[in-house]
């Protein structure tokens, strides 16, 4: 099988030592992109087919249903084309031998199976991954829109870290994403597409071999859970994330367990209910102060849903048990939010919420205001929090070398003029 990547323009073995910058990428706006040559102004023109692979499988059925396939057929179509794209991972519809040519063709006419551009990619020296992609353009779109996404492997176990929104709207003060204005929001396909990417990178089909790297897992499922910790509020972008969500949880494809895919967000309330309603997913709060007038600086979506109102969200969030707790994660500020009365307040506030908590180093980036807690002071932080039950709460930072930390992560892609006047 051939995964048709345009690895020609891979930095593939850019081990990076320290201080190589997400956002150090060329900036592509609509002036720079598309210049002088014919062809480069039609690549900057062309539009590009709605990709196939992470539709929901409700519309890959009408599509067949319109391109002609008898009603009867559908089932058995859908099952075939569902088991090349998540099972195989093809790139190239000849490759789907048991759909007839004629069907081919007519999905190929209309719908692409392709990946998208990756434009770098970085390999920490913990082994962590980092891919900043560029996105076929959508209607709408100036130009190819980039993404990042990170995998962390462990050694026996493999999470991927996606993105749902290219920006964020928010902009907590903390954050590296928050710094980059909302452009648009991701695709169920353009969710999907990371995954694939990812599983192309480090070797992840069926049809390929192990690839012996100790920083990769030894054993188990190589990319066995998926946090949405990347870029963008994931409940900004309710409809494409969760039909993202049931595609990676579809038994017949990528077939993730629900339990392992985990949807951080900074806490918009009036949609936490629904998604786990609705996808039974894990969830992540980004609470990281205790009191609503730190929160409402450093999350400033606090100023619409206080603390009160998202603990009231996730005490009735659906299936919340001692086996499915909420992970509360909690970013360690120098003197802002560190102090061992924090500490205790939390705890408080968590009680008869089956809670994790997660303290997070805060990994700085060019440019931010904060400072991470001494190691000392998250030590004495943590053993608060240990001494009420909860173990390890220390996140160890991953692939801060290449920016791949959380918080890190930004692209170069900017609102078209055109698209901000509207
Ligand atoms: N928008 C979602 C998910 C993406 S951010 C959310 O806010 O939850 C993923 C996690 O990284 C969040 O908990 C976020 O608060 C945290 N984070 C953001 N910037 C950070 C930084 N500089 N250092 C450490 N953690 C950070
Ligand atoms: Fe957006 Fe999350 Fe960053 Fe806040 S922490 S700016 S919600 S990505």
């Amino acid at each position: 099988m051939s995964h048709t990547l345009d690895i020609a323009k891979i930095n593939a073995n850019a081990t990076t030592q320290n201080g190589v910058l997400g956002a150090a990428v060329a900036e592509t706006t609509p002036e720079n992109s598309a210049e002088a040559t014919p062809e480069a102004t039609e690549a900057a023109t062309k539009t590009t087919l709605p990709n196939l692979v992470g539709m929901p499988r409700e519309a890959l059925k009408t599509i067949l249903s319109e391109l002609g396939i008898a009603d009867k057929a559908i089932k058995m179509r859908t099952a075939q084309i569902w088991h090349w794209l998540y099972i195989a991972g093809v790139t190239d519809y000849t490759e789907m031998r048991n759909v007839n040519k004629d069907l081919r063709q007519k999905l190929a006419e209309n719908y692409s199976i392709e990946r998208p551009e990756i434009v770098e990619e970085q390999i920490s020296v913990d082994g962590t991954r980092k891919w900043l992609m560029r996105m076929p353009k959508l209607a709408g779109d100036a130009v190819g829109h980039e993404v990042e996404c990170v995998y962390i492997p462990e050694q026996t176990r493999g999470t991927l870290c996606v993105s749902s929104q290219v920006g964020c709207t928010l902009s907590c003060t903390f954050c590296h994403t928050g710094t980059q204005r909302m452009v648009r929001n991701l695709t169920s396909q353009e969710i999907i597409a990371q995954i694939m990417v990812a599983r192309d990178r480090i070797g992840n089909w069926p049809s390929m071999e192990r690839v012996k790297d100790q920083n990769l897992p030894q054993t188990g499922r190589m990319i066995s859970n998926i946090v949405y910790m990347g870029m963008g509020e994931p409940l900004y972008n309710y409809e494409h994330v969760k039909n993202a969500i049931n595609i990676m949880a579809d038994g017949d494809g990528i077939a993730l367990s629900r339990r392992r895919i985990t949807l951080s967000t900074s806490g918009v309330v009036n949609f936490i209910e629904k998604i786990g309603e609705e996808t039974g997913c894990m969830l992540a709060i980004s609470l990281h102060s205790v009191k609503d007038d730190v929160r409402d600086i450093l999350v400033p979506i606090n100023k619409k849903f206080n603390l009160e109102t998202l603990l009231e969200a996730c005490r009735n969030y659906p299936g919340v048990s001692n086996a499915r707790r909420i992970t509360f994660e909690y970013v360690m500020l120098k003197d802002i939010n560190d102090s061992i009365d924090d500490a205790k307040q939390l705890v408080a506030l968590l009680k008869g919420i089956p809670a994790k908590i997660n303290l997070i180093p805060f990994n700085p980036w060019p440019g931010s205001e904060y400072e991470c807690s001494d190691w000392e002071q998250i030590e004495k932080f943590a053993e608060v929090i240990n001494r009420a039950g909860y173990a390890s709460p220390i996140r160890t930072p991953r692939g801060r070398d290449i920016m791949a930390a959380c918080g890190q992560l930004k692209s170069a892609s900017k609102i078209s003029k055109k698209v901000r006047a509207k």
